[in-house]
């Protein structure tokens, strides 16, 4: 008899992607099928679209759903309520998703956020393999992360952990769209960055082209992303200092910026850290698109998540 099937499914904003993992080789997905979300068409249609998800899987695959299934999710389950909050689909923000699930799927559900599924997956099977606790950043359109520890990841009782996006950058003023000021979020994102160089140039250009004029010399764009290294340092020295993890991966859209990786970098976050060393090591994320519904899966096979 071979192992029980991980069962997990990644719910974005524009696709459901659903994949079966064999926990004896669980780096290959066995099964794996995508449907549009179809989100404008509102809660109870997304709830439709995850069971025929579920359903497509099963005839995909032969196999009978598990009695356990991980769901990625935008924002994030409130262990206290058990409803959702702060999810970019607006439409399950304040539902009971988890319960509603297990309730159409005939199944126990276990939901994470996806930025912790990211952060789940690259720690199990991905960049972070082999160290103990791994911070799992999303840096790209908005700033998050997740953290893992020992193969499980934390979600605390807000539901909040690895949330450094929106801890404040000292001296920076810009509004957040969580109603504070100067969250890390409005510094080192990817439209942050963008903003601050049309101020600067007057000129609106996407990240690549900006990092394409920084290596031509461009002052405006070598300023944006030196500015981009030091905040970044200081807001990552932030977490160093309370988590110390044993490795940081560093995922999303300006994650894949090479500057991250330089002996300069790592010179900011020292700069702000409370040690006169900094020997975390700094990885790029491995599992590209996979990290979400991968995550979502090991879920399964963690103590991670919240349960409906
Ligand atoms: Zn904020």
């Amino acid at each position: 008899m071979s192992a029980p099937r991980l069962w997990g499914i990644d719910l974005g904003g524009t696709k459901i992607e659903g994949a079966i993992l064999d926990p004896e080789r669980p780096d290959k997905a066995l099964h794996r099928l995508r449907l549009p979300t179809e989100s404008e068409r509102g809660y109870d249609h997304i709830l439709g679209r995850l069971s025929r998800l579920v359903g497509m899987l099963e005839e995909a695959s032969g196999l009978r759903r598990p009695e356990r299934i991980g769901i990625g999710t935008p924002g994030v389950t409130v262990p206290a309520t058990g409803l959702l909050k702060n999810s970019n689909t607006i439409c399950l923000n304040g539902k009971p998703l988890a319960q509603d699930l297990a309730r159409i799927l005939g199944t126990r559900v276990s939901t994470a956020n996806d930025a912790n599924c990211c952060a789940l997956a690259e720690a199990t099977l991905g960049a972070g393999q082999g160290h103990r606790t791994v911070f799992g950043i999303i840096l790209g359109t908005g700033v998050g992360g997740g953290l893992v520890v020992g193969g499980n990841v934390l979600t605390g009782p807000h539901g909040l952990c690895g949330e450094w996006g929106h801890n404040p950058l000292p001296g920076e003023e810009t509004e957040c769209y969580c109603g504070r000021k100067g969250c890390v979020e409005t510094v080192c994102s990817g439209p942050a960055l963008e903003k601050h160089h049309a101020a600067l140039s007057g000129k609106t250009l996407r990240l690549p082209e900006i990092v394409i004029l920084a290596s031509q010399g461009d002052p405006h764009a070598v300023e944006t992303l030196g500015r981009l290294r030091e905040k970044f340092g200081q807001a990552l020295a932030a977490v160093v200092n309370i988590l110390d993890p044993d490795a940081i991966v560093i995922g999303g859209g300006v994650g894949n910026l090479d500057l991250l990786y330089t002996p300069e970098t790592r010179e900011a976050v020292l700069r702000h850290l409370f040690n006169d060393r900094f020997e975390t090591p700094l990885l790029r994320p491995l599992l590209g698109d996979s990290a979400g519904v991968f995550g979502a899966a090991l879920l399964t096979a963690s103590d991670s998540g919240d349960h409906g």
